[in-house]
């Protein structure tokens, strides 16, 4: 008998039928002797028109009311998926992330867990009950309901599965697993059956979406098992992220290519070179909590150098506003920018005993004319920046390239 911790996302609750198949899936593990604490979000869509519903009484939200008001979308689904359970005539209790309790901190609409009373938990699966708690939500230390961040109920699973010692937390969500490509783009790409956990964190923050990437952080700090399913398929036994100390497998050299379009790129030319001229240029951008992701300064000539970086399309435009003083200030020529770009980056931790990753990465896109902006590299990880437009085309070239389409 094991505990185990499972996590449905919108699309698995996002109607009675669904949430009916949802419990008939609990019960079949229950069935099979199992201790089984259920995380739920809200139906599809649910978070969405919550938010939007706010912003018609007031444009910018109260986020201490707004926590109020999108906590209720996961109040409804843990009460229908009790009561689905308790139809199917198993013992099931729902309770809200403030009931349990889910201590955060104060931090409205973006909160993180402090701790998690297990008590209640644990006196109702002694019981035979199946618990269902509610995602992405908790309660501060002065009872103020707040949540997560969206996508937050993957961390309020991971989270239960690290405070109860849960020997594995499934994820479960519209799709099977984690995939060596975008299969949308490539139809070759496979599924994984393992991904480790520091490629799981490269692929997340890349932008492929699967996993809220806190989730995964959550994960990696407390050694969680986390495996990704599908709620609509039975078969598959989806992803499986592991610890790479724990692999005795040989692993892939690369194991997947992700890749983003949430970036805009600023060059700012004609920049005196100088001591203290990255500092001038990007602290103010840090003051503004803006995160700078590449940054590439080119070799000078005559005293002057090009600065480009990139940043968050969505802080694109403040960005900009910024830098208009600084670049006076600093006598540069101008600034481009532009946010026809796209983000392209091969992940796998294989790299670390391999050479010439990265050659053969940039070798094949130049076989294709696919011109290289910008680069950067971490030990697991190498990304360029490319025009959009060849954004497709890069995937499928270097996904065929290294060979992801065979079985690793
Ligand atoms: N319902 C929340 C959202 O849409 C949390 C979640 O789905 O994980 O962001
Ligand atoms: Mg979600």
């Amino acid at each position: 008998m094991a505990l185990i911790v499972q996590k449905y996302g919108g699309t698995s609750v996002g109607s009675a039928e669904r949430i009916k198949n949802v419990a008939r899936r609990v019960a079949d593990w229950k069935s099979r002797g199992h201790q089984l604490v259920v995380v739920v979000s809200a139906m599809a869509g649910e978070t969405n028109r919550l938010i939007a519903l706010a912003k018609e009484v007031q444009a910018h939200p109260d986020p201490r009311e707004l926590d109020v008001m999108v906590s209720t979308g996961e109040q409804v689904t843990i009460a229908l998926l009790s009561m689905a359970l308790v139809e199917l005539g198993l013992k099931a209790r729902s309770y809200t992330g403030a009931q349990v309790k889910i201590l955060t901190d104060s931090a409205h609409t973006k909160a993180r867990i402090v701790s998690i009373d297990e008590t209640r938990i644990r006196a109702d699966l002694d019981e035979g009950c199946v618990v269902v708690i509610a995602g992405f939500q908790g309660v501060d230390a002065r009872g103020n309901i707040t949540t997560l961040g969206r996508g937050g109920s993957d961390t309020t699973g991971v989270a239960l599965a690290a405070a109860l010692k849960a020997e594995e937390c499934q994820i479960y969500t519209d799709v099977d697993g984690v995939y060596t490509a975008d299969p949308r783009i490539v139809p070759e790409a496979r599924r994984l059956k393992t991904v480790t956990f520091e490629e799981m964190l490269e692929l997340a923050s890349l932008g492929s979406k699967v996993l809220q990437i806190r989730s995964v952080e959550f994960a990696g700090r407390y050694r969680v098992r986390m495996r990704v399913l599908s709620s609509f398929e039975e078969e598959s036994e989806g992803t499986l992220i592991t610890f790479e100390e724990d692999e005795d497998m040989e692993q892939a050299t690369i194991s997947g290519i992700a890749f983003n379009r949430d970036e805009a790129k600023i060059t700012i030319l004609g920049v005196p070179d100088r001591p203290g001229i990255a500092y001038q240029i990007l602290g103010p951008i840090g003051d503004a909590n803006i995160d700078v992701d590449m940054i590439v300064q080119n070799v000078s000539h005559d005293g002057m150098t090009d600065f480009s970086f990139t940043v968050h399309r969505n802080d694109f435009k403040k960005t900009l506003k910024i830098l208009e003083p600084v670049v006076k200030h600093i006598k540069a020529r101008g600034v481009e920018s532009g946010d026809k770009i796209a983000k392209v980056s091969v992940v796998g931790v294989g790299m670390r005993s391999h050479a010439g990753i990265a050659s053969a990465m940039f070798r094949t896109l130049a076989e294709e004319g696919i011109n290289i902006e910008m680069i950067s590299t971490s030990e697991i990880k190498i990304s360029v920046v490319i025009d959009e437009k060849y954004l497709e085309l890069a995937v499928r070239v270097l996904h065929k390239s290294f060979g992801l389409e065979q079985p690793g």
